[in-house]
């Protein structure tokens, strides 16, 4: 088991999405902000731990306590499209929504799928031309390291010591 753990360790993904809808996000101003929206919104920022729809769900809630999971789902969606929240996806792991829009690296655990901003250089990928990329005109990057967080770490050695 702990031979596994290892290699992930030191394994890293990267995901290119596009993480911001420039269109979208000149046409932010135009839309009117809903209450609901703003809770969703307000929640994602007020966590700032890239958290997952289900915990957003319940931070919004107490601003909007009749807030239904369906409605902060397609608010989420709705706010990423306008440019105001990124998704974190990565296989096998629920998506992770980042209030912070910039071009920016984040770190995943293999274990907990929690996920954090990582101190490393963004991905410069303004250079990038279409000849370059299959054709694709890129207009963003995420980079996202797995890793291990140092609560799994802990339990983990932990759990060695007790088997010893
Ligand atoms: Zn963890
Ligand atoms: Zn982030």
């Amino acid at each position: 088991m702990k031979q596994v753990v290892d290699e992930k360790k030191f394994k890293f993904i990267i995901v290119m999405i596009p993480i911001m809808n420039y269109e979208g996000r000149k046409m932010k101003k135009t839309r009117r902000g809903s209450k609901q929206k703003n809770a969703v919104l307000n929640a994602a920022k007020e966590l700032a731990s890239h958290p997952t729809a289900q915990e957003i769900f319940f931070k919004a809630k107490e601003e909007v306590m009749s807030i239904s999971f369906g409605t902060v789902y397609r608010n989420l969606g709705v706010l990423v499209d306008d440019g105001d929240l990124i998704t974190i996806t990565s296989p096998g792991s629920e998506a992770h929504y980042d209030h912070n829009v910039k071009n920016h690296c984040h770190i995943q655990c293999s274990i907990c799928g929690k996920v954090r901003d990582l101190d490393f250089p963004a991905v410069d990928f303004q250079g990038i031309l279409p000849s370059d990329a299959s054709g694709f005109t890129v207009d963003g990057v995420c980079v996202t390291f797995t890793g291990m967080c140092r609560y799994c770490k802990e339990t983990k050695e932990k759990e060695n010591f007790n088997e010893c």
